[in-house]
């Protein structure tokens, strides 16, 4: 790793005022589980690191029934899972927790940082960058090692898929994420803050290189049931191949909205209208979830080696909305 200037800052605005105003000069490190391995790999190879674990003001978990969910970016991921009302009232944020296996990860890593997280593709890993190419030119992934990569969202120039398993449940549960700036605070829906990258020299999120993630705000539950169901290859210490995140807002038994989100399959998490659209009016019920499972991938296309991940995706929407239709639970 190259050596590098340490700060630690105490207040978001001392953090903000110590990042760059491009990205590779200065980095942001909280629980430090992504970003050391990355620097140990020369990707990146940041002047300064700005180490926030420090700043208080973006800590903690907190509820109430009138208000909703507020998630602190330096909250960890066993936080959210040891936290009763994200259990109760969420189940589809507390089950995504769940499959972040690692006791470890869990209690180092953040919420802000899984959100942040780089991508897991393993060209990008290699130090080749999002879009790595032949000697003549053409694009290695298509025809590549893609077995992991994207069936959605990729046709070009992104074919990696967003590694955060929290991100679809937070889309489905409607989020948003409050970004802090120079100029102070700015808030998007965790829906907009993912982005496909079109040049090496962009990342996966709305972020500036000069802001933070500070917290992240759901609205009151009200009944909606969620869930979230993932497809994984093993138990531990992996990613998913593929995930869905469902809300659902029930009149009686039927489905008054939906909200349908796939992860892992896509450069961002992957929100299905058609999915929802399926399911407008309608009980959940095998043959109701099948259907918008199918609806969920929609337009899929696999590369040369991961057909396999649309029928694993489509199988994880079904189950994730009969598993909502339940309770969640
Ligand atoms: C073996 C293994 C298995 C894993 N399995 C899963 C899994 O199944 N699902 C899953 O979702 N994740 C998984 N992860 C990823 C893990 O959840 C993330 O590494 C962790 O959440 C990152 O949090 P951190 O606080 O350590 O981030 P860091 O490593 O400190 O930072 C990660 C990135 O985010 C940026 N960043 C961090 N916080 C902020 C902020 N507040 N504002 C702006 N930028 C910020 C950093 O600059 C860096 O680029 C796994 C990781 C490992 C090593």
């Amino acid at each position: 790793m190259n050596a590098f200037e340490y700060a630690a800052p105490t207040t978001k605005e001392q953090a903000v005022g110590l990042l760059a105003d491009r990205w590779g000069d200065a980095e942001v490190l909280a629980g430090g589980t992504d970003l050391l391995s990355l620097m140990k790999d020369y990707l990146p190879t940041p002047k300064r690191v700005v180490n926030i674990k420090d700043i208080k003001e973006l800590q903690g978990i907190k509820y109430s029934s009138a208000t909703g969910l507020r998630l602190g970016a330096l909250a960890t991921i066993e936080e959210l899972l040891s936290n009763a009302a994200v259990k109760k009232e969420y189940p589809a944020l507390a089950q995504a927790a769940e499959g972040v296996s690692s006791p470890q990860i869990r209690n180092a890593g953040t919420i802000g940082g899984d959100l942040c997280q780089r991508p897991r593709c393993w060209y990008f890993r290699s130090g080749l960058g999002y879009f790595p190419k032949d000697d003549g030119g053409k694009d290695l992934i298509p025809t590549g090692q893609n077995e992991y990569h994207a069936i959605l969202g990729n046709s070009g120039p992104a074919y990696f898929v967003h590694p955060s398993s929290l991100a679809p449940a937070l889309i489905a549960l409607d989020a948003k994420a409050r970004i802090f700036g120079s100029a102070g605070w700015r808030e998007v829906r965790v829906e907009e803050f993912f982005v496909t990258p079109n040049n090496d020299g962009d990342r996966e999120t709305v972020l500036k290189s000069n802001e933070i993630l500070g917290e992240i705000i759901l609205p009151p539950a009200k009944g909606i049931r969620s869930a979230t169901y993932e497809v994984r290859q093993k138990e531990a210490l992996d990613w998913p191949l593929a995930a869905a995140a469902v809300a659902l807002k029930m009149s009686g038994n039927t489905v008054q909205s939906a909200r349908v989100v796939l992860g892992h399959v896509a450069p961002v998490p992957w929100r299905s209208q058609a999915a929802e659209q399926a399911l407008g009016g309608k009980a959940i019920d095998e043959n109701t979830a099948s259907e918008a499972g199918s609806a969920a991938v929609n337009g899929a296309r696999p590369l040369s080696k991961n057909g396999y991940k649309v029928q694993l995706a489509r199988v994880a929407a079904k189950r994730a909305l009969l598993q909502a239709a339940q309770g969640g639970a």
